[in-house]
C-alpha cells in the first residue's frame, strides 16, 4: 500500500513526488517512459527560473535525480483505469494493479493531429510533431511548420538549424506565441510566413513528403508548395483517457481541480498540463506539484 502514487513523471509528477517524499510518505511514480514528459522533446528552456539556458533533457535529469536519492520507487507501465474505492484507490495498467490511498494524475497532454490528407500516409516519412527528435533527418530542405502558438514558433526557430528554410503556416494573419518568439521568428533571415492560410493535403511519392496543397482561407485559392518536410504543433489534447469513469473532466477532457489541486474525488488530485487551467508551462506544472505533494500529506496525517 503506497501513499501516493504519481502517474507521469514529467515536471508536474516528479515536483510532486519530491514534495510527498520530503514529507516521508512511500511514494511511487508510475511512468510509460523516460521521465521528463513534454521537456525530452524541447531543446533549449529559456524561462525556467535560474537557468538562463538548459536543454529539456537536462531539466529533466535534474529534476529526477533528487527522487532517488529520497527512495521514491520508480514503476513502470501504462494506466489503464484508476479505481475509487474510498480509502483505497487502484491504479491499474496492462500487467499490475497497485494499492495506494491517494493518486495524483500527471499524465500531461499530447500533441493534436491536424486531420488532413496525407498526414497518416506519412507520419514518420516527412510529418513529424517533433523538431528535436527528428529535426537533424532534414537537412537543407525546405520545411512547414503548421500552427502559430508556442511550440510552432520555437520549434521553427530550432529548425532553422538544419533547413534551408522554414516557412510558418497559420491560419490567421497574427501569432498566438509570445512576443520575444515572434520577434526572433521575424527578424529570422530563414523563416518566412503563410498568413490566412491551411494545410489541405500533405502530398509525396513512395518514400516521402514532396509538396504541401495550402488553401488561404479568405480568396479560398489552394496553391501547391514544395516541401522536404511538415512540422505540426496545432495544440494539445488531455491525456486523461485512465479517469474516464471518475467524471473529474471537463467535456474536452482536462481534469477539473480546485486551488489545491483537488478533483471532486477524496484523495485523487490532478497536476500540469492535463489540469484545467490557463498557462501550461514548466514553471505551473511544478507549482502544481508542490501543492499537490503537499495536500497529500495534508489528507495523509488527517489535516485536510
Ligand atoms: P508532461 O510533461 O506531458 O508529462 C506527462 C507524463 O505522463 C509523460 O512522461 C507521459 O509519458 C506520462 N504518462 C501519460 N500517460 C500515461 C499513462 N497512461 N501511464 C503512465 N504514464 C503516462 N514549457 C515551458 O515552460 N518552457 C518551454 O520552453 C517549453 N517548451 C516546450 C516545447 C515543446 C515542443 C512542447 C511540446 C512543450 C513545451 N513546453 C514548455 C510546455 C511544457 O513542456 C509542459 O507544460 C510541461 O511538460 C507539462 O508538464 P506535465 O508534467 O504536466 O506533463
Ligand atoms: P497552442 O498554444 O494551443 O497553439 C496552437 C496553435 O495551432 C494556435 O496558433 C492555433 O491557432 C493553431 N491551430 C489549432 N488547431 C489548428 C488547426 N486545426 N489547423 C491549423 N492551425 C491550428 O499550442 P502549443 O503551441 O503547442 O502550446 C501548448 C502549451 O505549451 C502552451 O501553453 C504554450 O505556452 C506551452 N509552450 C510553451 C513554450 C515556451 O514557453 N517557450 C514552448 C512551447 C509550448 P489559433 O492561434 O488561431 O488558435
Amino acid at each position: 500500500m503506497y501513499d501516493t502514487i504519481v502517474i507521469g513523471a514529467g515536471p508536474a509528477g516528479m515536483t510532486a513526488a519530491l514534495y510527498a517524499a520530503r514529507s516521508n510518505l512511500k511514494v511511487a511514480t508510475l511512468e510509460q517512459g523516460a521521465p521528463g514528459g513534454q521537456m525530452n522533446n524541447t531543446s533549449d528552456i529559456e524561462n525556467y527560473p535560474g537557468f538562463e539556458m538548459i536543454s529539456g533533457p537536462e531539466l529533466s535529469m535534474k529534476m529526477y535525480e533528487p527522487l532517488e536519492k529520497l527512495g521514491v520507487e520508480n514503476l513502470y507501465g501504462i494506466v489503464e483505469a484508476i479505481k475509487d474505492e474510498g480509502d483505497i484507490k487502484k491504479v491499474i495498467t496492462s500487467d499490475a494493479t497497485y494499492e495506494t490511498k491517494t493518486v495524483i494524475i500527471a499524465t500531461g497532454a499530447k500533441h493534436r493531429l491536424l486531420e488532413v490528407k496525407g498526414e497518416d500516409t506519412y507520419s514518420s516519412r516527412g510529418v513529424s510533431y517533433c523538431a528535436v527528435c527528428d529535426g537533424a533527418f532534414f537537412r537543407n530542405q525546405d520545411l512547414l511548420v503548421v500552427g502559430g502558438g508556442d511550440s510552432a514558433v520555437e520549434e521553427a526557430l530550432f529548425l532553422t538549424r538544419f533547413a534551408n528554410k522554414v516557412t510558418i503556416v497559420h491560419r490567421r494573419d497574427a501569432l498566438r506565441a509570445q512576443k520575444l518568439l515572434q520577434d526572433r521568428a521575424f527578424a529570422h533571415e530563414k523563416i518566412d510566413f503563410i498568413w490566412d492560410s491551411v494545410v489541405e493535403e500533405i502530398k509525396g511519392n513512395d518514400l516521402k513528403v514532396t509538396s504541401v496543397d495550402i488553401k488561404n482561407v479568405k480568396t479560398g485559392e489552394v496553391t501547391n508548395h514544395e516541401f522536404g518536410g511538415v512540422f505540426i504543433y496545432v495544440g494539445l489534447d488531455p491525456v486523461s483517457n485512465m479517469v474516464a469513469d471518475l467524471d473529474i473532466t471537463d467535456e474536452d477532457g482536462w481534469i477539473i481541480t480546485d486551488d489545491h489541486m483537488r478533483t471532486n474525488r477524496k484523495g485523487i488530485y490532478a497536476i500540469g498540463d492535463v489540469r484545467q487551467k490557463d498557462l501550461r508551462q514548466i514553471t505551473t506544472a511544478v507549482g502544481d506539484g508542490a501543492m499537490a505533494g503537499q495536500q497529500v500529506y495534508q489528507f495523509i496525517a488527517g489535516l485536510d
